[in-house]
């Protein structure tokens, strides 16, 4: 496949442009490009899908955040959604249309054989099905496979789908002729128009169920319990939303399944928390082990590693384990493990434990002064920075 154009340069709009101007900017292109104005052009054609293309991932603020974050590779595979269907039918560019031209655009007026539209019929499709998947920082930090279970529309077995029992189990939709489409000659920003809508009456099918499945009774689904296996790259984070593309809601009576979207939840780690890719740990040291060094073990994702601790460690230090942290959904490289060092002070003396620290506070390691205040701000400093 060629590369694909960026989105803000196909609809000719910097990356910050509003809704508004993003809508506008698209409502240009399509006329600019629509097939009624440039019968037979194919570059025209393309070009008007592309513009649809970036107009639906633009005009969602979903989908929009993750192209701004990962390009086009954020749209794809597992983690995408998107177009999962391989691009965009001339079906799929109409049905925008009531929202950017406000129904001025109904149907596919001039041009039949696009989008799969046997003789006008419209294929159904099922809706989309949403899930909320729980997950643990190992989940996200190595990816995983999760089953759930679903309640969903599937295809009736009794009658493969068709929603009918016996032969001749259809009469012609006597609205539409068999047509599934009434046509309206409408006029619209490019001039008069044929356009077409969906017969009312059979749904765009053209005929109309005489004997119907005792099962479904004629709808051709039936509500079932799924076990759905998702699988869930690493480097996902909460709120972010995966397409299983066909695994959601079965259409009434055959056509094409709707979407599973899957909605991350992260599950808070009792030790770690996350900040981007980088997790951050806190390690309490005690006064002698930060006065003294030694060896502590820190929690990471894959168990706990041994870290040296220098004499005279003070509190307020970090500590960077790099690549310890959590992979990008790219898989570019992996965050760091922060450890942020915290130092114990006894809250409760012994008389004898009280003495003991006096003695020491006369001696002249144990006294601050201004230029180590100046050396610790430094280090505080370097925190913001
Ligand atoms: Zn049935
Ligand atoms: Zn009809």
């Amino acid at each position: 496949m060629a590369e694909k154009r960026d989105y803000y340069e196909v609809l000719g709009v910097d990356r910050n442009a509003s809704d508004e101007d993003i809508k506008k900017a698209y409502r240009k292109k399509a006329i600019q490009y629509h097939p009624d104005k440039n019968p037979g052009d194919k570059e025209a054609e393309e070009k008007f899908k592309e513009a649809a293309e970036a107009y639906e991932v633009l005009s969602n603020h979903e989908k929009r955040q993750r192209y701004d974050q990962f390009g086009h590779a954020g749209l794809n595979g597992a983690a995408g959604g998107g177009f999962s269907g391989g691009g965009f039918s001339m079906e799929d560019i109409f049905s925008q249309f009531g929202d950017i031209f406000g129904g001025h655009f109904g149907g596919f007026g001039g041009f039949g054989g696009f989008g799969g539209s046997r003789g006008g019929q419209r294929v159904n499709r099922g809706s989309d099905l949403r899930v909320k998947v729980k997950l643990t920082l190992k989940d996200i930090a190595n990816g995983v496979e999760k089953k759930i279970k679903v309640r969903k529309q599937v295809a009736c077995e009794h009658c493969h789908g068709t929603g009918t029992e016996g032969g001749n189990a259809y009469k012609t939709c006597p609205t539409c002729q068999g047509k599934g489409v009434i046509n309206r000659i409408s006029n619209t920003i490019l001039g008069r128009m044929q356009t077409q809508s969906v017969c009312p009456d059979c749904q765009g099918e053209g005929k109309i169920i005489v004997n119907k499945c005792p099962e479904c009774h004629g709808d051709g689904v039936v509500v079932k319990e799924e076990i759905i296996t998702i699988n869930i790259p690493a480097g996902v984070s909460e709120g972010m939303q995966l397409t299983v593309s066909g695994k959601g809601n079965a259409a009434r009576r055959g056509g094409v399944n709707g979407d599973l979207l899957v909605l991350i939840e992260e599950v808070p780690d009792k030790e770690l928390i996350r900040e981007d890719n980088d997790l951050i740990y806190n390690l309490l040291l005690s006064f002698p082990t930060a006065a003294l060094g030694g060896t502590v073990e820190i929690p990471t994702i894959d168990g706990k590693v041994k870290v040296k601790i220098d004499p005279g460690t003070q509190p307020g230090k970090v500590l960077r384990l790099r690549g310890k942290g959590l992979p990008t959904v790219n898989r570019y490289g992996n965050g760091d493990l922060l450890v942020n060092i915290s130092v114990y002070i006894p809250e409760n003396l012994s008389r004898d434990e009280k003495k003991q620290i006096e003695a020491m506070g006369q001696s002249e390691n144990f006294k601050t002064s201004p230029s180590l205040s100046q050396k610790i701000f430094s280090h505080f400093r370097n925190l913001f920075d």
